[in-house]
């Protein structure tokens, strides 16, 4: 999984009017569908409009067909009636005139002045007495009819118990003389009862109004609720009766109902939905977006880092690189990622230490403070590298490989060997100044066996000369001369030992040894400043592994910076004590003088570089002193004498083989 390039999120957000979209495509389709239900259901009601139109035209055949039907039965009638010549015939058609579907409840005869003759069924003695209605029978359409010579209707008129009557005229001619006249007296409301069949008073209400709009008769004493309604003149009978149809509010149409409360759940569940997938989309925008900075942020580090960074899985195989490493080592992350061991920038006379070095590190077994390997640019260049590596650990806990930083350390080391030697040069330089200061002591000293050389030699010629020696005389005298020419040579090997420039040789150590050595160089010194040497050495100390040179240097510095501080002690006072111990795992050193001691403000300088009190000091024995203990890992301290004067401690670790 090579994390090299991370696509960037895409993070132009969509425009404004994008989101409008879908809900304007619910509100058109929503829209739509509303203007289909709306065409169904006028397309319905245009239909049972139609439909109520046939019915009344078909009710208005009816009440037609039905009264020209009594018209005939009355023609028929007129005659007979008239002449009083009424027989089974007679009574058979009066019986069909007054039966209930004919709507004629009442027949009368009147003669030529419109006098009642007769009347079937008879009237009652009330009826009679004209209680009902002045106008009955109808005086206006008596003449009418009778002038005219056919059927004449009488105005609507209103009798007992909301009913209403109407009469129609049929005048008997008998050879162009008026005999009379026959009626039919009409109950509206039978009329419409009868006359309206079931089927039809289920679906419509029948009524009849006059000519002031007044309802005067319906089939139904329910009023209909919906407004369809149809309304035809009444004619015959006429006289601005109007014939009024209204439909019955039509059965509730359940399924555009359905339909139209579906669409509109629907609807509303795609609005909803629509915005919980906005909200969604919205929040997981605002998640790009901080994960674009994010990602932009870490680029950007990643970018002006000045480590290199290297991730490996668990089989040592490159997964991810950082530009810094790539800078480093010339080849670019794409060549990079992927590769397995041997890399290409392992140089190759190094191939076996840093393939080491990996197998350390894929063992876990890589030290915290690093790891220093010797790598090798595209170009060929070398450098030194510092590896600091550390387990990878995935969001979940596993360990997937290694992470390491990667420090180009060439300079660093350059420097610090530059560093190293500049040091060492001074260390040579302060131990030939040391031993310059030394030198007409050591002359002095040299001299001595030199001077007892030649007396030995001039007593041993003049002897020879006298022949006045014995061989075994001559023996002695040149074991004498032998020995102060050997102790003149150790004083030399002494001197060319110390001053020798050589590189740092850290060997295992007897540091009394190096201690006696000192003591041997500098002895004639604190003879001529009559210094005394106390020497206390401790028996049976373990070896340490230090550059005996360097160890002699402090030692003598030590030894003669108490000398130092004891020009102005008085002389029986002037002594120095040196002394080695074992002490918690390190060897220990002690130089204590009997000196003016240490004041504070010369105690805070004390180990700076070029710090000194005396006129002819150089100011640098202290500090290289301090350099030497650092290299073998020990400590250079002091402390005040409680005798008077300074001890000075150098630790040593002790060292194991
Ligand atoms: P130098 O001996 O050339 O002056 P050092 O670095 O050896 O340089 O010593 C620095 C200074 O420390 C000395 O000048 C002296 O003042 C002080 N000093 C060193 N050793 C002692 C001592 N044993 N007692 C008192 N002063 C000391």
């Amino acid at each position: 999984m090579p994390h090299t390039a991370l696509p960037p999120p895409s993070s132009t957000p969509p425009p404004s009017w994008y989101w409008s979209l879908p809900y304007a495509a619910v509100a058109l389709f929503i829209a739509a569908m509303a203007a289909l239900l709306w065409l169904i259901h006028r397309e319905d009601a245009e239909e049972q409009r139609a439909t109520l139109i046939t019915d009344v035209l078909w009710m208005e055949q009816n009440f037609s067909f039905q009264f020209e039907r009594n018209n005939a039965l009355l023609v028929q009638l007129g005659p007979e009636l008239l002449a009083g010549t009424t027989g089974t015939i007679t009574e058979a058609r009066l019986k069909r005139a007054l039966d209930p579907e004919s709507g004629i409840i009442r027949v009368l005869w009147l003669d030529p002045d419109g006098k009642v003759k007769g009347a079937e069924p008879p009237f009652t003695n009330h009826e009679m007495v004209g209680e009902t209605t002045g106008t009955f029978p109808s005086a206006a359409a008596f003449r009418l009819a009778r002038s005219l010579g056919r059927p004449v209707y009488s105005e609507a008129y209103a009798v007992l118990e909301n009913q209403t009557q109407f009469e129609v005229h049929q005048p008997v001619f008998e050879g162009g003389q008026h005999l009379g006249t026959v009626v039919g007296v009409y109950s509206l409301n039978a009329l419409l009862s009868r006359q309206v069949p079931w089927w039809f008073s289920e679906r419509y209400r029948v009524s009849v109004t006059n000519n002031l709009g007044v309802e005067i008769a319906a089939k139904s004493k329910v009023s209909p609720l919906a407004t369809l309604a149809y309304e035809i003149p009444f004619e015959p009978p006429g006289h601005g009766l109007n014939l009024v149809i209204t439909a019955y509010k039509s059965e509730v149409r359940w399924i555009p109902l359905l339909l139209m409360g579906s669409l509109g759940v629907l609807a509303a569940a795609i609005v909803w939905s629509l915005w919980q997938l906005r909200r969604h989309m919205q929040r997981r925008q605002a998640a790009e977006q901080a994960l674009s900075s994010e990602h932009a942020f870490r680029k950007a580090m990643e970018d002006s880092l000045k480590t290199g960074m290297r991730a490996r899985d668990l089989n040592g195989r490159i997964t991810y690189v950082n530009p810094a490493f790539c800078r480093m080592v010339g080849w670019s992350a794409d060549e990079l990622v992927g590769m397995q061991p041997p890399m290409p920038y392992w140089a190759p006379e190094a191939i076996e230490h840093t393939s080491g070095v990996h197998q350390q590190i894929l063992g876990g077994k890589a030290p915290a403070q690093g790891l220093e390997v010797r790598l090798m640019r595209k170009n060929g260049e070398r450098f030194d590298a510092l590896l600091i590596e550390a387990p990878l650990i995935d969001d979940q806990g596993r360990h997937i490989g290694w992470m390491g930083s990667v420090v180009d350390v060439t300079e660093q080391k350059r420097a610090q060997e530059l560093a190293r030697q500049q040091q060492e040069r001074l260390q040579a330089t302060a131990r030939l100044v040391t031993m310059g200061e030394m030198a007409s002591t050591l002359a002095h000293e040299l001299n001595q066996p030199l001077a007892a050389i030649s007396s030995y030699n001039t007593g041993c010629l003049n002897m020879l000369e006298h022949g006045s020696i014995a061989p075994d005389e001559l023996t002695g005298v040149l074991q004498k001369i032998g020995k102060q020419a050997q102790r003149a040579a150790q004083i030399i090997r002494r001197v060319h030992a110390f001053v020798r420039r050589s590189e740092p040789k850290f060997e295992t150590v007897d540091l009394n040894g190096v201690i006696r050595e000192a003591v041997g160089l500098v002895e004639p010194d604190a003879a001529r400043r009559s210094v005394g040497i106390d020497v206390d050495l401790a028996d049976g100390l373990p070896p340490v592994l230090a550059d005996p040179v360097m160890i002699e240097q402090v030692a003598i510095n030590l030894i003669r910076n108490g000398m130092d501080a004891m020009a102005d002690t008085p002389r029986r006072e002037r002594r120095l004590k040196l002394a080695t111990r074992a002490e918690d795992g390190m060897l220990l050193f002690c130089v204590a003088d009997r000196g003016r001691g240490i004041p504070p403000e010369v105690a805070e300088k004390l180990f700076a570089p070029f710090f000194t009190t005396k006129e002819e000091g150089m100011g640098m024995g202290l500090n290289i002193c301090r350099s030497i203990a650092e290299l073998h890992r020990g400590r250079l301290s002091f402390e005040p004498n409680p005798d008077g004067g300074t001890i000075f401690r150098f630790t040593l670790p002790v060292s194991h083989p």
